[in-house]
């Protein structure tokens, strides 16, 4: 073997660098439960132009420091999701075992592609995701497969849809038919996408309003069904949004069932964000329908503390999932056909993947499913409380009672009318708040308001954090509204 080589695959370096990595991430995680967490910033900003060039001269530069100096400058650039501040976007902090596990996959570099190349990580995508659909109540019927992210687990289920549903044989033939999907003005943007896709074009996506909460107004399905008829238009599915990615609004999962069933369509979930809310014993009634739904999906990177990306799509009747890229569906419905579940790549887009299912496979056998619901019953909780803080606070605005652990509020302590001015300031609060690091949340635009947005993905994050935020904002929004008042004549 070359030096080079030699020098790089070098055992003994390896293990003390990985010991002394695994050392410098627990410190940070101890310290993170602590109220030294104050000595780290939740997120270290720097604009495009700023980290490129820093970048660039790092790169130019000739490596002659400690190797662990190395990945302490990717980590002093980086999203601390652990810390009790991180309160932005839904992923959640992984447990420190589905880290490690994330850590042997890339190690063994097991890619899956073919049962053989992935005999451990093939046979625990099969019990896990059983496991998904015991809980999700489905029966025996059921299965799933695990993709890299929501984003395609969604296209992977409306493709499944297209298969089943529509009346021209498209994964062989292409359509003739201007094929059409419902969906709520809500939805993740990835829904039109896998639209797109299918080549259905804009008119393949039928937006469905929301009510004053967000959540579909499920009275008009009918109506907006019978005018994409008169349209021409072939309905295959609905897909209920469990729940909404800016406000954390659930779908009436119930009724959409029960209109896909009159109408035979097929009925898909996203619940990307909310689906690991199964696990919890208390808020488990919010996805009350999911077990009627021909497949859903869940991410195990927002509501369950796994590493991203980690996707289950579960299928009410597992066998529809070897139709969605099948040319010949036949041979696989034929008595002695065998559909090879533990062939991935028959039913997923990716050939190689990740070994995603030993990650969520160590906390089950670890910690069992009582983690999750320990931990997805306190994010919700405290999403609550949150809510409770902001309805009662004078100088805020709630824009609905959170029904998850996202809350999203405005700081408008004169209630002002003047949309413009109160988006311009809480816009200004929330990028002093990203240049400060001090805390991390995002903000998203709802029917022309901004609004700040926050996602309680932390478990270490208590009462006193979400009331030091308010308090930060509070200083921060006075500062912006007496600069801006007194540039006014
Ligand atoms: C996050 C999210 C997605 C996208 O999932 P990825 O795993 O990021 O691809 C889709 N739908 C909803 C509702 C989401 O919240």
């Amino acid at each position: 073997m070359t030096d080079k080589l030699t020098k790089a695959y070098n055992a003994e370096q390896f293990r003390n660098q990985g010991h002394q990595l695994v050392d410098f991430l627990a410190d940070y995680l101890a310290a993170m439960q602590k109220d030294s967490s104050d000595q780290f910033k939740a997120i270290q900003f720097t604009d495009p132009k700023t980290s490129l060039k820093n970048w660039e001269a790092h790169a130019s530069e000739p490596f002659n420091g400690e190797w662990i100096d190395l990945f302490k400058s990717f980590f002093q650039h980086s999203v601390l999701l652990h810390h009790p501040h991180y309160m932005g976007h839904q992923i959640s902090p992984p447990l420190p075992a589905t880290a490690l596990a994330g850590f042997l996959s890339d190690f063994l570099n097991n890619g899956m592609g073919v049962y053989e190349m992935g005999v451990v990580s093939s046979t625990l995508e099969k019990v896990v995701t059983n496991e998904v659909a015991r809980v999700i109540g489905y029966d025996e019927k059921a299965g799933g497969i695990l993709t890299s992210g929501g984003t395609l687990g969604n296209l992977t289920a409306l493709l499944c849809a297209r298969s089943v549903k529509a009346s021209e044989a498209v994964w062989s033939k292409g359509n003739k038919k201007q094929l059409a999907l419902m969906v709520s003005d809500q939805a993740h943007y990835c829904v039109d996408k896998a639209v797109r896709i299918m080549g259905w074009g804009e008119a393949g996506i039928i937006l469905v309003p929301t009510n004053e909460k967000f959540q579909m107004r499920t009275e008009l399905l009918d109506t907006y069904y019978q005018q994409a008829i008169q349209e021409d238009k072939e309905v295959i599915a609905v897909v209920g949004s469990a729940c909404s990615t800016s406000t954390g609004s659930f779908d009436d999962l119930n009724v959409i069932a029960d209109f896909c069933e009159q109408r035979n369509l097929w009925f898909h979930i996203d619940g990307a964000h909310g689906g690991g809310i199964v696990f919890s014993e208390k808020y488990r009634s919010i996805l009350s329908g999911i077990e009627r739904a021909d497949s859903s999906i869940l991410d195990f990177h927002k509501m369950l503390i796994t590493p991203a990306i980690t996707t289950a799509l579960t299928f009410k009747e597992e066998k529809n999932s070897f139709r969605t890229f099948a040319l010949k569906a036949e041979y696989l419905w034929n008595e002695d056909g065998d559909p090879e579940w533990f062939n991935y790549a028959k039913r997923t887009f990716e050939c190689t993947k990740l070994m995603m299912s030993i990650k969520i496979y160590s906390t089950l056998k670890l910690h069992g499913t009582t983690v999750w619901d320990q931990y997805v019953t306190t994010v919700m909780d405290l999403g609550q409380l949150f809510g409770e803080m902001i309805k009662t606070h004078e100088s805020f605005e709630l824009v609905t009672m959170p029904e998850c652990n996202i809350v999203c509020f405005r700081w408008n302590p004169k209630k002002l009318e003047d949309d413009a001015l109160v988006n311009t300031i809480n816009d200004a609060i929330r990028q002093q708040l990203l240049e400060e690091g001090k805390f991390y949340i995002v903000k998203t635009m709802l029917h022309g308001r901004l609004w700040l947005r926050t996602t309680l993905t932390n478990p270490f994050t208590t009462a006193k954090h979400l009331n030091d935020l308010l308090v930060n904002i509070q200083t921060i929004g006075e500062q912006q509204l007496s600069a801006r008042t007194q540039l006014t004549p």
